[in-house]
């Protein structure tokens, strides 16, 4: 490459895990993604809040700042790493507005304010770029974005989320309580002191809402994603399924079908033999189910730093590759109208698990209930109780709304002593 050539220069705004990883792989010595790219690439500066912190051997101490506006005025490239709404969106609307390109991970960022972003990215005529913000290292964007441009998707259903899967996987394999499999993972740094957004599904419900919004070519906003977390599933509920062949998973879900698009995220049955099933410890997966390409299934860490800064760093060579060459990537595709269906209208399997009084006749009032509200009972499985029988119910494919409405008279009535949970089962 002749010296001639000028040098994309990035900005990385916050070198924290990842944007750690992401400069000590940017600076390696003999690294050849200036051969890859076209051009060299150069830090121009790291931004960080407090420039006197020590930030490990890989930062150079001489590129920190703390003046951000003046870094970004300096760069054709800015990698927001700091994650949080604010201050990263205005930083990345700051870049955007002086002709840089952006490569994000902030997943929360783009569920919340993607089409502020994708829109001044448009007007700008510049990349913003995101492969980190979905299951870490795991390519998806760009296969959804582009290699299945040309099809058409009609199903998403993957394990997003390593910290719930590891929980989960503790609970299944070595029979864990939810709190003692919380805690390990707290310990193992899978976890964050303040767990909820795992545990309560808030960052896989992201992670939905950016796929599902890549795979039907429209807008799905955070608030259009049922979300219900993993902080209710007992141990009792995961032998449950291991008696009937089953695991359980919190999966995020994604189908297109001809009524509108639903999405939603939330703990499901999934059939032991299922290649989800088969996805351990803190590691995520994604089915994509599409009508010409037919099921696709990427698997890989789904966090960590230098699995993340893997994706980042995939990112940023295409954008800075474009630099060079002056060119742009894929501008947003939302031109679809589905209409995004409410969680009453999603239709899938249940299994009911309750206690019942142990008489005659109680199988009959329960059955009518399910009758009264259409949702067909598959299969009933009579369990051992204490002072009641257990009764485990699985059903044939019902609406949501359907399902709800059983439950609530089954709550309400005498043979039913109590609902012990309800669970979604997916992946058949
Ligand atoms: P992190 O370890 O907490 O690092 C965040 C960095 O940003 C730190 O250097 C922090 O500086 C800086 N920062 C935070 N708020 C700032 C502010 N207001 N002004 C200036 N600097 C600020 O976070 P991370 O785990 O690397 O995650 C970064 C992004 O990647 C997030 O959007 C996250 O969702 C996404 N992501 C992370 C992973 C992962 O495995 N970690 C996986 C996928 C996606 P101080 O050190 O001074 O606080």
């Amino acid at each position: 490459m002749s010296d001639a050539v000028k040098p994309v220069k990035i900005a990385v705004l916050g070198p924290g895990t990842v944007g750690a990883e992401v400069v000590r792989l940017l600076t390696r010595p003999g690294e050849d993604l200036a051969a890859r790219v076209g051009a060299p690439l150069e830090i121009s500066g790291i931004y960080v809040r407090d420039t006197s912190k020590d930030r490990g051997p890989h930062i150079p101490r001489e590129l920190l700042t703390d003046d951000a506006s003046g870094l970004i005025a300096r760069s054709d490239v800015v990698v927001e790493l700091m994650g949080g709404i604010e201050p990263a969106r205005t930083l990345i609307l700051e870049a955007i507005a002086s002709g840089a390109s952006v490569v994000t991970a902030n997943k929360a960022l783009l569920a919340a304010h993607g089409p502020e972003l994708y829109e001044a990215a448009d007007a700008a005529n510049v990349d913003l770029y995101f492969e980190a913000a979905v299951a870490g290292a795991i390519p998806l964007v760009r296969p959804v974005r582009e290699s299945l441009a040309g099809d058409h998707i009609t199903r998403i259903l993957g394990i997003v989320n390593g910290t719930t899967n590891y929980i989960l996987d503790e609970m299944t394999t070595n029979g864990l309580d939810y709190e003692v499999a919380l805690k390990q993972a707290q310990e193992l740094g899978y976890a964050e002191a303040d767990p909820t957004a795992d545990v309560e599904g808030h960052d896989a419900a992201a992670k939905a809402a950016i796929l599902a919004s890549l795979a039907f070519h429209q807008r799905v906003a955070l608030e259009d994603v049922f979300c219900e977390g993993i902080s209710a599933i007992t141990a009792d509920d995961v032998i449950a399924a291991r008696e009937t062949g089953q695991v359980v998973k919190l999966l995020a879900i994604a189908e297109r079908t001809p009524e509108g698009v639903a999405v939603r995220v939330h703990p499901a049955l999934v059939p032991g033999t299922h290649p989800l099933a088969g996805v351990h410890g803190a590691f995520n997966a994604v089915f994509i189910e599409a009508e010409a390409a037919g099921g696709l299934m990427f698997y890989g860490q789904g966090a960590g730093g230098t699995p993340t800064a893997s994706a980042v760093l995939g990112d940023l060579v295409s954008v800075a590759r474009h630099k060079a060459l002056g060119s742009k990537g894929p501008l947003e595709s939302n031109y679809a109208e589905h209409e995004v269906l409410p969680m009453d209208k999603a239709d899938t399997r249940y299994c009911v698990r309750m206690a019942v009084e142990d008489r005659p006749g109680v199988l009959s009032s329960v059955a009518e209930v399910f009758a009264r509200h259409r949702v067909g009972i598959e299969l009933v499985r009579q369990v051992p109780g204490q002072s009641h029988a257990g009764l485990i119910l699985s059903t044939y494919r019902a609406p949501e709304g359907d399902l709800r409405a059983t439950v609530e008279d089954l709550r309400a009535s005498a043979a039913v002593a109590e609902i012990k949970s309800v669970l979604r089962i997916e992946g058949e």
